[in-house]
């Protein structure tokens, strides 16, 4: 095939899928500085105009969260909630009210809130795709051309686009889009938690993609992250046959987490509270490996009081019965403030004050936390592990530690400052187990924000300096005798879990829904394949190598 070529992105949903490309129908372009001045006794109906318009959108996309459910249904509420937000609708009014046309108050009201949530960051930050998508919605209504959006088509096809607005891409039907590939967009995004729920391939921050044209059958590799233009059709149908056989496995797998030749191991998943937990538990999963504590108090203006905390903490620990659940005290700070722990304004959350550093000043808030966890085990005779997120050096694990083994508690840190990575040997000494946090240790060792889409190549767990770190922390726990948990994004990844093992970790902990993917693929390799490839891949300088290392030694699929 003389056109055959390759675009490289990042990997977020493993699988293969192959078909046309399809792209998305135009977003209206509306240039505000055209727009005529509304005259002063039709300013009141131009603002009626606007309302509707926007009511009308809010009304179509909660028409469609009623037919949806999960994270789509949420997704496209969340959206409807912005259409209908008063502070928006009150911003446009106000400038509809001085003369300016409703497009162009639309345009311009988006703008002072899109400036604001950027310089909030994190995840307010991410809301700045769906706050222009309601633009653009309401703009089509205005200007009376057909509501931007993903096009039904006739055949299964691949969409591609420049980035998805989450009104977009969920309600997709995985029988028509079998796949999504975008040019930005990160392993975090909007785009990525759809495809992971609807199960279908998904490749991100794609360099090249707006060469494709609508029609050009391509081949997606999910796992790999490759997006192939134009492939050999009997080996792209083929792999994509295997694909699904795999997935066909994996749907089977029950369990527990073991290597062909016996090695266990753990296969945990991550929760947010009981509800979540409770759903984990009907996944094939031997445990929680991170309970993240901050999560259920995102709303709260008000510190949840130790009997509030311990019947939360209970939930959890009741959802698993005598099974490992691991919590992690609160990693408040940075994109996820909490209302009731008084922050400094910080130029730089990310490295400020943040997860354990909160009880310099606020020692009462984790003194709270950890006898209400106390509290919970004692009820509940379970003994959960407990550790602290963003620890940065050997005294603060052994105070941390400390403060545990006092309430009769396991104690154990977080791995995802560079600094304890690199001095695991004495950070290990002090503590029962770690867990690494691979998001963090890949946003702190390669210097690049977790949420930003430009340098998702850079946020790739698969980079040899973040492996090498796992590693150091990983050959530490063996020669200590100590368990060495993964429970970022990583150990959802199946390839990666096995490089993971080989490493020297002892368990994995991701979102539920990964868990059947990983725990069949370690079942097909042996631990000493795992070691020799993980050897290999140490030596290696970038991250594509070392995932096209991987896929070598144990298939990509
Ligand atoms: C991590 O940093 O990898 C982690 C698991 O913690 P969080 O994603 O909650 O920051
Ligand atoms: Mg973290």
């Amino acid at each position: 095939m003389a056109d055959s070529h390759v675009l490289n992105g990042t990997p977020v949903v493993g699988g293969k899928a192959y078909g046309p490309a399809v792209w998305p129908g135009e977003r209206p372009v509306y240039d505000p500085s055209t727009a005529p001045t509304v005259a002063s006794d039709e300013r009141e109906v131009e603002t009626k105009r606007f309302t509707d318009a926007a009511a009308t959108v809010a009304g179509r996309l909660r028409e469609r969260a009623s037919h949806a459910s999960g994270a789509a249904a949420e997704v496209l509420s969340a959206t409807a909630g912005l259409a209908e937000d008063r502070g928006w609708i009150g911003a446009a009014s106000g400038l509809i009210a001085k003369g300016t046309a409703a497009p162009a108050a639309a345009v311009a009201a988006t703008e002072q809130f899109a400036t604001m949530f950027t310089k909030l960051g994190g995840l307010m930050a991410e809301r700045v795709t769906d706050l222009n998508d309601v633009r653009d919605r309401v703009v089509a209504e205005l200007v009376g051309v057909a509501e931007p959006g993903v096009p039904e088509p006739d055949v299964p096809s691949v969409l591609l686009a420049d980035d998805l607005a989450p009104a977009d891409t969920a309600g997709l039907d995985p029988t028509k889009i079998t796949a999504l590939v975008t040019r930005l967009g990160g392993p975090t995004s909007h785009t990525a938690i759809i495809a992971r729920q609807l199960g279908i391939p998904c490749v991100v921050a794609v360099g090249g993609l707006a060469s494709i044209a609508p029609g050009t059958v391509v081949l997606v590799d999910g796992t790999a992250g490759t997006v192939e233009v134009d492939p050999d059709p009997k080996k792209a149908q083929a792999g994509v046959e295997e694909s699904r056989r795999v997935a066909a496995a994996a749907a089977a797998w029950k369990g527990p987490g073991r290597t062909s030749d016996g090695k266990p191991v753990g296969i945990l998943a991550n929760v947010a509270d009981g509800a979540s937990a409770r759903t984990a538990s009907g996944f094939p999963v031997e445990g929680v490996g991170l309970f993240r504590t901050e999560l259920a108090f995102l709303d709260r203006t008000d510190a949840p009081t130790v009997a509030e905390q311990t019947k939360l903490y209970r939930e959890v620990i009741d959802a698993f019965g005598d099974q490992k659940v691991v919590i992690r005290t609160l990693d408040a700070g940075s994109d996820k403030p909490l209302k009731f722990v008084a922050q400094p304004d910080e130029a730089n959350p990310a490295l400020g004050v943040r997860g354990n550093r909160i009880a310099n000043a606020h020692p009462e808030i984790r003194a709270a936390q950890l006898d209400a966890i106390a509290a919970a085990a004692k009820e509940s005779g379970a003994s959960p592990w407990v550790m602290a997120p963003m620890i940065a050096t050997a005294a603060e694990a052994r105070e941390f530690a400390g403060e545990v083994r006092a309430r009769g508690l396991v104690a154990g840190i977080m791995v995802e400052v560079p600094a304890v990575a690199i001095l695991a040997p004495q950070v290990m000494a002090e503590v029962d187990f770690v867990s690494i946090g691979t998001n963090d240790l890949t946003q702190y060792t390669m210097a690049a924000d977790r949420m930003s889409s430009d340098l998702a190549s850079l946020t790739d767990p698969w980079q040899p300096a973040v492996l090498a770190l796992i590693a150091n922390v990983a050959r530490a726990g063996r020669a200590a005798g100590k368990p060495v948990g993964v429970c970022g994004e990583a150990a959802a990844d199946p390839l990666l879990a096995c490089v993971l093992v080989g490493l020297g970790v002892t368990s994995l902990s991701a979102a539920p829904a990964a868990a059947a993917a990983v725990g069949a693929k370690l079942g097909r390799v042996t631990s000493d394949q795992c070691k020799l490839a993980s050897d290999t891949i140490l030596g290696l300088a970038d991250a594509a190598s070392a995932r096209a290392a991987a896929a070598a030694a144990f298939g990509s699929n």
